[in-house]
């Protein structure tokens, strides 16, 4: 050791204090370390040791050849509960830290080459509390000096920075999983830094919402990001939120946006939430959007189909309903009661006991189709208190629960009785007309006959083509008149059957060849029935194969040919006409059979008529047990078929 020497009493002085580490370094025999007895120690180890164990800092020193240790109790912890302390005092530095000596080694020899060593925030694992342990530390090494000023130790400074780091590293994962959350929210979502409100987080719903990519906004200040949203009063809402703390939300909020490279208007419901740290001091804001624009302008169409529907139902008189199908509870509107000829709303049978009778069944018919359908449409009379009669019309639809149950019936009524009388008085008109029309018309056609007869006989040729083309069209106007006949006695229910027994086969051959000297088309008959007898009008029947194939003649201009088959199917037999002509759209098939109807297209008025020959042969066909259909496709053709029941052998009377 150094010729220097102090008295064992005086060192003893400077160890004084220090608490555990100063107690155990006083006692400690240092004799048996490479160090010495403390009597011999030098001053400069004397000073060092001294600072160290009156430090409140944890310092540490290796001293030495054997770079012999010490430390304080500033220190100590950083050994862990059970471990390196005590035993670390006076041990050898690589008997201490076999460790890490391949960290720490290299670094002492930097230092006793005279080099200082700063480091912060380094891990160095270290053996403590039974095992190894994850620790950081900020530390110096730093060049500890004998008496004669030779570098002789490292003076360690240092401090456990562990709980820091890993507070910091816990932070960081937060922040990485609050990003993360954002980056995956099935809802718009960014986050605002700073006092310019910097977009440091956006997902893609949120860049879908501002119309901006990624590069236009991510790390920009918000509002230059996306300078459409300026001016519009969100700057100082932000604002707002960073003073006070206070979360902000709104709904429904406009704002102009530019999207798809338009300005466009939309609605956001949102929230701004102060973002704070962890000394409660606020860093950003983060933002939460829901675009809600769909939603709005749905229920804008929604307020606005009501509002329309409100209007025509008021400009139209219509009542409107809504019956309860399990609890038979009904509303209605004051129009509904007033075409009932109530003050006020009454309960549902209130409103049926005024049917009239003849008029229930059609009433429970239509209640019937209503459960099958899921439509009700029904016309019936009333009789209101007063004893006045109307004619009303009911319409509705049946609608499901959240279950699918069907609960509800919502409809309206509309008083028809003015429109009915109009409808009367067009029937007696079209029934009288027709009927003082077909008598001169009968004597007419006698008269042309006649003519014919005696032109023929007489054999002015060029007269008796113009008498024939005379009888043709009288014949025509006879068949028009007979039509309107015909449908007003249908519409009165006046209309007489004369009913014979006859071979379905037999009729439609010898319609179809009658026709066949009229029509210029080839007509290919294919029956294929034999031995099928009807019962049933003949002359009906007739009028309906004549009526079906006339119509197929005339809707296929440009075709060679009409098909007219018979078949039996089961206990009906069928009879088909088919042509290759305009053909029918879908949507109309099903109005044709209705009196009146022409389909509206281009060709309207290419083909001429009245619209009632398959109204007629409906009805006929209906009366009679059968079914009367079409399939038809538009451009190609139609095949028109009518069913009618066959008798057996036994039902017939001869
Ligand atoms: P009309 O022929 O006197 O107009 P109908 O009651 O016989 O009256 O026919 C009603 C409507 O049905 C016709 O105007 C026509 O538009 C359509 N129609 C009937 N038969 C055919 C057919 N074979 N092909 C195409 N359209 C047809």
């Amino acid at each position: 050791m150094d010729s220097k020497k102090v008295s064992a009493l005086e060192a003893y002085s400077f160890l004084e204090g220090g608490g555990e580490l100063g107690k155990r370094t006083r006692l400690f025999n240092w004799a048996q370390t490479s160090v010495g007895a403390v009597e011999t120690w030098p001053q400069s180890l004397l000073s060092l040791v001294s600072i160290i164990l009156s430090s409140k800092f944890p310092m540490f020193l290796w001293w030495g050849n054997d770079l012999v240790q010490f430390y304080n109790d500033a220190y100590r912890p950083s050994l862990g509960i059970e471990g390196k302390h005590p035993k670390a005092l006076g041990q050898k530095g690589h008997d201490c830290w076999p460790e890490i000596w391949p960290v720490i080694y290299p670094l002492m020899q930097q230092v006793l080459a005279g080099e200082s060593v700063w480091q912060e925030d380094q891990l160095i694992p270290i053996y403590r509390n039974g095992h190894l342990e994850d620790v950081y530390w900020t530390f110096s090494y730093s060049p500890a000096r004998d008496d004669k000023g030779k570098i002789n130790g490292v003076l360690v400074v240092c401090n456990e920075t562990t709980e820091k780091v890993i507070a910091s590293k816990k932070l960081e994962e937060s922040e990485k999983t609050l990003k993360n959350m954002i980056l995956q929210a099935p809802v718009a979502m960014c986050i605002l830094q700073g006092p310019s409100f910097v977009v440091e987080t956006a997902n893609k719903k949120m860049l879908e919402l501002w119309g901006r990519t990624k590069e236009q906004v991510i790390n920009k200040a918000l509002f230059e990001g996306i300078p459409a949203a300026r001016g519009q009063g969100f700057e100082q809402i932000l604002k707002n939120v960073v003073i006070t703390g206070e979360t902000y939300s709104a709904s429904e909020q406009k704002v102009s946006l530019v999207r798809n490279g338009k300005l466009e208007d939309v609605f956001v419901n949102f929230i701004y939430q102060a973002l704070k740290e962890g000394d409660d001091s606020i860093s950003g804001v983060l933002v939460v959007a829901v675009e809600v624009t769909q939603e709005i302008e749905a229920r804008q169409r929604i307020e606005l189909a009501e509002q329309r529907a409100r209007l025509a139902i008021n400009a139209a008189a219509i009542g409107t309903f809504d019956l309860d199908l399990e609890t038979e509870k009904l509303i209605t509107s004051e129009r509904y009661d007033e075409i009932f000829g109530f003050p006020d709303a009454r309960g549902h049978m209130d409103y049926v006991a005024l049917i009239h009778p003849d008029d229930k069944e059609i009433r429970d018919k239509a209640f019937e189709v209503l459960r099958r359908t899921g439509r009700l449409q029904f016309e019936c009379r009333i009789i209101r208190k007063d004893k006045s009669i109307r004619w009303i019309r009911i319409d509705g639809e049946i609608h499901k629960n959240d279950e699918g149950k069907y609960t509800r019936v919502i409809g309206v009524a509309i008083d028809i009785t003015d429109l009915k009388y109009l409808i009367k008085q067009k029937d007696d008109f079209i029934g009288v007309a027709s009927h003082e029309l077909k008598t001169p018309i009968t004597t007419i056609k006698g008269y042309t006959q006649v003519l014919e007869e005696m032109l023929k006989v007489n054999g002015d040729s060029a007269e008796l083509s113009i008498i024939s083309k005379l009888d043709k069209y009288v014949s025509k106007l006879t068949n028009l008149i007979n039509d309107l006949l015909d449908a007003t006695k249908m519409m009165s229910g006046h209309l007489q059957l004369n009913y014979s027994e006859f071979e379905f086969d037999e009729l439609v051959n010898e319609i179809s060849n009658d026709l066949q000297l009229t029509i210029t088309k080839r007509i290919d008959i294919k029956c294929a029935a034999p031995g099928c007898f009807v019962r049933t009008d003949r002359e009906k029947i007739e009028q309906t194969v004549t009526n079906l194939v006339n119509n197929a003649n005339k809707f296929s201009p440009n075709a060679e040919n009409i098909v007219v088959r018979t078949f039996r199917d089961g206990d009906q037999v069928v009879c088909e006409i088919e042509d290759f002509g305009i053909g029918i759209k879908e949507e109309n098939a099903h109005k044709i059979f209705q009196q009146f109807v022409r389909i509206d297209n281009d060709l309207k008025n290419t083909f001429p008529g009245i619209g009632l020959g398959l109204y007629i042969s409906s009805e006929i066909i209906k009366r009679e047990g059968g079914k009367i259909y079409v399939r038809s496709k538009e451009g190609e053709g139609s095949v028109f078929s009518f069913s009618l029941p066959c008798i057996h052998e036994f039902q017939r009377i001869n």
